[in-house]
């Protein structure tokens, strides 16, 4: 696969006659805040490609697309970049099973995900980068990290010595070794330091894609992958050497709250390995999608893809709408009842904005914003859409229609 630069259109968002301040939100290390005008450093764990967009990466994209938006219309600019695991164990399991070959399952499935994208009206990341483009940064950020004592050898498979970082994990040490063999770590394996440690270089085992390194023929771990991508793409070139201007390398580092641990703890301690200074301002996490009453899995059966969705004939702006009905950070419930309920919403509004007379529209459009700006508090800006909506309805005249769709669009990025 190759590094995508801009890898599906952007839609241009409209300017606003709101006042947008500052964006504030909840992260694992406490709120933060990106100032109006300000440019932010942004870095989104992307997909391992080996199956379709699900509700849930639809949520997390969303989230982030929101504040991409927002701090665009507060006269700022987000570099963001994402990344694509396309090598790691789900992906080669998933091809052996399937009898295909891994590389055009995920090159697939990758446009799959952008076509997805692109129909939620999700802004595009300036670089979307695969895994298998990254092997010299790799390569480069062990060999700094193994002059600097962080590495270790067994069997061939180099790990990463995680022990000087053991007082900040998130959660209590035996919560961290199950999550750890849950998601893709080994702490049962003889010889290693601690048993949390991850590995960062796999030596070739038979029958699997391998690269050529100073570190040996093989792979990389799942964390050091985005460590060198985000900093590689948001830093440039020298990345090595960090960004002393800089108190953290970057703004925000987001994904679904299942890489609290162990994949952005590892990323971000291999980050301030690697140069020596904290990795990013804040890391925010979207909250999971269950379906009609149950957690949707993988193991389950029973994952909504966005694409089927589509494929039914659902208007991707419903899909939108429902998921910005609940707040990002909740775990929250897909429901076909949601779905109808949705798309009688979108209706609604839509009629709404066909009025020739609408209701007082500046006190809404300011009101959408604030509630933007508090943690992305999408349930009170619809509440707000909906308050304008009723008044609308009930014959209030004096706002401009276009003023609340260009808002919708660009804030929210519904576009009615
Ligand atoms: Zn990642």
């Amino acid at each position: 696969m190759e590094i995508l630069e801009n890898p599906w259109p952007n839609p241009t968002l409209a300017t606003i006659k709101v006042e947008v301040g500052a964006l504030h939100l909840e992260s694992t290390s406490g709120t933060f805040s990106m100032e109006p005008g300000s440019t932010q450093r942004m870095y989104v764990c992307g997909i391992t490609p080996y199956d379709a967009t699900h509700l849930g990466h639809a949520a997390t994209y969303l989230t982030f697309d929101l504040i991409n938006r927002y701090v665009q219309l507060s006269g700022g600019r987000v570099d963001f970049v994402e990344n694509i695991t396309d090598i790691d164990e789900p992906l080669l399991e998933r091809a052996l099973r399937d009898g295909t070959d891994w590389q055009s399952l995920a090159q697939t499935e990758t446009e799959l995900f952008a076509a997805d994208m692109t129909a939620l009206r999700i802004l595009a990341p300036q670089w979307f980068v695969p895994a298998t483009q990254t092997m010299d940064l790799v390569e480069s950020a062990i060999t700094v990290m193994h002059e600097r004592g962080y590495v270790y050898s067994l069997e061939g498979d180099l790990y990463f010595r995680v022990s000087p970082f053991l007082s900040r994990l998130p959660y209590p040490l035996p919560e961290c070794l199950a999550i750890f063999a849950e998601r893709g770590g080994d702490p049962e394996r003889n010889g290693k330091e601690h048993p949390l440690d991850p590995v960062l270089w796999i030596a070739n085992r038979k029958d699997e894609p391998g690269w050529v390194s100073t570190h040996g023929f093989g792979r990389p771990g799942w964390h050091i992958e985005c460590a060198v991508i985000s900093l590689r793409y948001l830093l440039g070139e020298s990345f090595l050497n960090g960004d002393p201007e800089r108190a953290s390398l970057i703004d925000l580092q987001g994904g679904g709250r299942d890489l609290i641990f162990p994949h952005h703890f590892m990323s971000a301690v291999q980050v301030e390995a690697i140069t020596g200074q904290p990795f990013s301002r804040g890391y925010v996490h979207t909250g999971f999608i269950g379906l009609e009453g149950e957690k949707m899995s993988k193991s389950k059966g029973n994952l909504v893809f966005v694409s089927k969705l589509l494929q039914s004939g659902v208007d991707p702006m419903v899909i939108r709408l429902a998921l910005l009905s609940d707040h990002y950070s909740k775990d929250r419930m897909w429901s076909s009842a949601r779905l109808a309920q949705a798309t009688e919403e979108a209706a609604r509004i839509r009629a709404a904005l066909s009025r020739n007379e609408v209701a007082p529209t500046s006190e809404t459009a300011a009101a959408i914003v604030k509630a933007l700006s508090e943690n992305l508090n999408t349930p009170n800006a619809l509440d707000a859409i909906f308050e304008w909506v009723a008044v609308t309805e009930s014959g209030g005249v004096g706002g401009s229609a276009g003023e609340i769709a260009r808002l919708l669009d660009s804030a929210l990025g519904l576009a009615f």
